[in-house]
C-alpha cells in the first residue's frame, strides 16, 4: 500500500531524494564520508553548498543584487533576527507594519515588538482569519522600516495570490515575506521584495535550514545588541560560513533542488500544485459533508484545512485515514478539524487517494 503523508511539517520529503541520500548515507561520491562527517570548509561540502546556492538561485530566479543566506534557528528566530537587521534603518525607536493574516504572522508581531514599534497595518482576525486583508484597506504607518506579510498562513490556510506593490501598498518600505510554508511551490518575483525568508522543513527539506533572501541595499543596519551569527551582514561577508551551518540539511535541501530541476522548475510545480489544489476544493466544495472556512480567491495552494460537518466522527475519519496509508491529516489544534498539506512532494496520486477516501467515508458514515 503506498503511503501518503499529509504532515504540516515536517513533512514529506520526494521519494528519490531519500533514497539518493539513503545510498550515499556511509560515503558520498567516494569521499568515504557520510556529509555529516565532512568539514564545512573542506572541498567536498564546499562543493555541495555551492551546488546548492546556484541551484536555488536558478529555481527562483534570484537577482544579483540579493545575498541567499543559509542559516539556522527557523522562521520564529528569524521573527526576532529581522527587527533587530532592519529596524536600525530608520533611527530609533523605530516602527515596522505588519499585516496580520493568521497564527504566524500573529508570532511574527508578538515578537517583533520586543525590538521596535509595530503597527498592525491590516487583520483579518475578526473575520477568523478568513482572507487576506484588501490592500486598499492596509493602514501604513508614515515611514515604516519595513513591511511584513506571511504569504502562506501554515495553520489557517490563506495564500497570498497577489504581490503587494511597493510603491503603493508598502509606502516605499522594503517587503519582507515570510514564505516557509510555500517557498518553491509557485513562480515569485524575487525583485518585489526587500527579504524573503523561510524554515526549511515544509516545502524544501529537513528541518534545521533557514533560508533568507536579502537585497544588497539592507545589509549593515543590524542593532548593537544582534547575535554576530544573526547579523545578516557578517553572515553574507563569510557567505553562510561564520559559524558552522547546518551540513545535513543544506545538502538534502540541494538534493531536492536537484530533484525540482528534474520535474521541470518551479514553474511546472506551480501548474501542478494548482492541479491538486483543484481536485481537492473542487471535492470539498461538492459537498456538505465537509466544510472549508477559508474565502475561494485567499485559499492556500499547500495547506487545506477541512471540516467534518459532523465531527463527532473525526475519530473514526482519522483512523480509517491511517488504514488507508493517508497520514497526519489532523488538524492544528488551534483550529481543529483535519488539514491537508499537499506540498511540492505530494504527488497528484496522493490527493487522488485522499478524495477516494473522503468519497468513501462519506457514503459509509
Ligand atoms: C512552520 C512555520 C514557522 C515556524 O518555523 P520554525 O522552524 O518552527 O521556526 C513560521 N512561519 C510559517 C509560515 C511556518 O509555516
Amino acid at each position: 500500500m503506498p503511503i501518503y503523508n499529509f504532515s504540516a511539517g515536517p513533512a514529506v520529503l520526494p521519494q528519490e531524494v531519500l533514497q539518493q541520500a539513503a545510498a550515499e548515507m556511509l560515503d558520498w561520491h567516494g569521499s568515504g564520508m557520510s556529509v555529516m562527517e565532512m568539514s564545512h570548509r573542506g572541498k567536498e561540502f564546499m562543493s555541495i553548498l555551492e551546488a546548492t546556492q546556484r541551484d536555488f538561485r536558478e529555481l527562483l530566479a534570484v537577482p544579483a543584487n540579493y545575498k541567499l543566506l543559509f542559516l539556522q534557528g527557523g522562521a520564529i528566530a528569524e521573527n526576532a533576527i529581522i527587527p533587530m537587521n532592519l529596524a536600525g534603518r530608520k533611527g530609533q525607536p523605530a516602527t515596522a507594519d505588519y499585516i496580520n493574516t493568521g497564527s504566524w504572522s500573529s508570532k511574527s508581531i508578538k515578537e517583533a515588538k520586543r525590538y521596535c514599534n509595530v503597527n498592525v497595518a491590516a487583520s483579518s482576525e475578526a473575520v477568523h482569519f478568513a482572507r487576506i486583508p484588501a490592500r486598499d484597506s492596509w493602514r501604513l504607518s508614515p515611514d515604516p522600516a519595513y513591511v511584513h506579510i506571511c504569504t502562506n498562513e501554515t495553520i489557517d490556510g490563506v495564500e497570498y495570490h497577489f504581490t503587494p506593490d511597493v510603491a503603493a501598498d508598502t509606502n516605499n518600505a522594503p517587503l519582507v515575506a515570510d514564505m516557509s510554508s510555500h517557498i518553491l511551490s509557485r513562480v515569485v518575483d524575487v525583485s518585489k521584495y526587500g527579504v524573503i525568508y523561510g524554515g526549511a522543513q515544509k516545502n524544501i527539506g529537513p528541518a534545521g535550514l533557514t533560508l533568507v533572501m536579502v537585497r544588497d541595499d539592507l545589509l549593515g543596519n543590524a542593532l548593537p545588541g544582534c547575535p554576530s551569527a544573526f547579523d545578516w551582514k557578517i553572515v553574507a561577508d563569510n557567505d553562510s560560513m561564520y559559524n558552522t551551518p547546518p551540513t545535513y540539511a543544506i545538502y538534502i535541501a540541494g538534493l531536492v533542488f536537484q530533484w525540482l530541476k528534474r520535474q521541470g522548475g518551479v514553474a511546472e510545480m506551480e501548474r501542478r500544485n494548482i492541479a491538486k489544489a483543484a481536485l481537492l476544493y473542487d471535492y470539498l466544495d461538492s459537498t456538505d459533508f465537509y466544510r472549508t472556512k477559508i474565502a475561494s480567491d485567499c485559499r492556500s495552494r499547500m495547506n487545506v484545512p477541512f471540516f467534518l460537518s459532523d465531527e463527532a466522527l473525526n475519530e473514526a475519519f482519522l483512523s480509517g485515514a491511517k488504514e488507508r496509508g493517508l497520514l497526519q491529516l489532523k488538524g492544528h489544534k488551534s483550529v481543529g478539524g483535519m488539514r491537508a498539506s499537499i506540498y511540492n512532494a505530494m504527488p497528484i496520486e496522493g490527493v487522488q487517494a485522499l478524495v477516494a477516501y473522503l468519497k468513501e467515508f462519506e457514503h459509509s458514515a
